[in-house]
């Protein structure tokens, strides 16, 4: 049998940080990887250009049952040490929307660079791990054994890059809770979606709770996608949420003025300055009515079609896991250290990236949250 220091489950961002930094500890690193290549979802990220970190990287972007849990491992390893590694190999970033970096030499040059920095570990493709045991302190696994085990084998969604659930079933066997998984990151189906209003875009505004979410909003023939139904995909939806599609202004206030000013228009004349066509059509009907012959109660009404639309949670459905960016759940941050990423339950044991019960939000939060557990998962194990 033989043996190594470390074996990492999973080359994926998480795994392949994690040998980078087990590596640079002096460790004799080995990688079990299910798939013929490295790092499948670094790959299609981004639209194949990897949406490699961004600079607001902090608690608040997170979710899961303790958000708080992501404060050791970005404390270590922060956007500008993402940006610093980019620019030894050479990547050239662009900077999309503020904070958000893209790798310009696409997303396959990233797992060049990542495959390149763990060249010392020994990496097995096509070999995938269903349990794993430990005996008189040392972990099996196949044919080879270590002192320390790091499980990165990512979440469950999107499952046309070949995924499985095998890193849940190990931290189970270990005795750690599981929250249970569901797809985030992904469109909002919603019952009675108007298919005519398909292919617009806006930027709108979502409340969900006390989360306010700005961003651009894609209709969809079966509801909304885009990043602002993503962002939104990611909250608790069990109280339904309010659209706003005019973030910008004060829908009544707007209306009245207008009211005073232009009064000899139409509502949708005056509305169609300011929304596509379409949807002031939609939200007015058939109402030909100049605004001045109007009144103040029914342009309230109509302001708050316009701004405080309420989506009920009984037609909200997520669309399903094989489409969805990344999952919530997964392993119960409780019983593992935020210091160390070290298992509470069984010594050596580690867990990194999405296999654990974080998710971030849109816009580079993910691959920045497994960049920073596999590192502090590889420093420690
Ligand atoms: C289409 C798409 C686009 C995305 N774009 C972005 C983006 O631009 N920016 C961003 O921040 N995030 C993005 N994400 C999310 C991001 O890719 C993931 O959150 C991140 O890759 C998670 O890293 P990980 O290492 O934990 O898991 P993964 O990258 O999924 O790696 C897990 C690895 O473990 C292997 N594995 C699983 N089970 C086993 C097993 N039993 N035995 C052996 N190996 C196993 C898998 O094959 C895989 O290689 C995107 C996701 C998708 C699906």
């Amino acid at each position: 049998m033989k043996q190594y220091d470390v074996i990492i489950i999973g080359a994926g961002a998480a795994g392949l940080s994690a040998a980078i930094g087990a590596l640079s500890a002096g460790k004799r690193v080995l990688i079990l990887e299910m798939g013929n290549a490295p790092a499948r979802k670094v790959a299609i990220s981004g639209g194949g250009r990897c949406n490699i970190t961004n600079t607001d990287a902090n608690v608040a972007r997170y979710f899961g049952k303790n958000p708080d849990f992501v404060r050791g491992a970005l404390s270590r390893l922060g956007p500008d040490d993402v940006l610093r590694w980019c620019k030894k190999h050479n990547l050239k970033m662009e900077e999309k929307t503020t904070g958000r970096f893209f790798c310009a030499d696409g997303a396959d040059a990233v797992v060049r660079a990542l495959i390149q920095d763990s060249g010392n570990a020994d990496i097995r493709y096509n070999t995938q791990i269903t349990d794993i045991e430990k005996v008189d302190g040392m972990f099996v696994v196949n044919d080879f054994c270590a002192q320390s085990v790091i499980v990165a084998t990512g979440g469950t969604s999107w499952g046309a890059v070949g995924v499985s659930d095998a890193g849940y079933k190990i931290a189970k066997k270990f005795g750690h809770r599981i929250v249970p998984v569901r797809p985030a990151l992904c469109a909002l189906k919603i019952a009675g979606a108007d298919s005519e209003m398909a292919g617009i875009t806006l930027d709108a505004e979502i409340t969900v709770g006390k989360r306010v979410l700005r961003d651009s909003l894609l209709l969809t023939h079966f509801g909304f996608g885009g990043p602002l139904a993503y962002r939104a995909s990611l909250t608790d939806l069990s109280g339904g949420f309010y659209l706003n599609l005019l973030p910008d202004i004060n829908a009544t206030d707007f209306l009245k003025t207008q009211k005073n000013q232009c009064g000899n228009r139409t509502v949708a004349s005056i509305l169609s300055d300011i929304l596509p066509r379409r949807i002031a059509k939609k939200i007015i009907g058939e109402n030909t009515k100049n605004i001045a012959d109007i009144p103040n109660k029914e342009i309230e009404q109509i302001a708050q079609k316009l701004s405080k639309i309420f989506i009920p949670s009984d037609k909200i459905s997520l669309h399903g896991l094989s489409a969805a960016e990344v999952v919530r759940g997964g392993v119960d941050t409780d019983d593992v250290s935020s210091k160390t990423m070290e298992s509470k339950l069984c010594n050596g044991l580690f867990f990194a990236g999405e296999v654990l019960d974080i998710a971030g939000d849109f816009g580079g939060f993910n691959l920045h949250w497994a960049w920073a557990s596999g590192h502090v998962a590889g420093m420690n194990a």
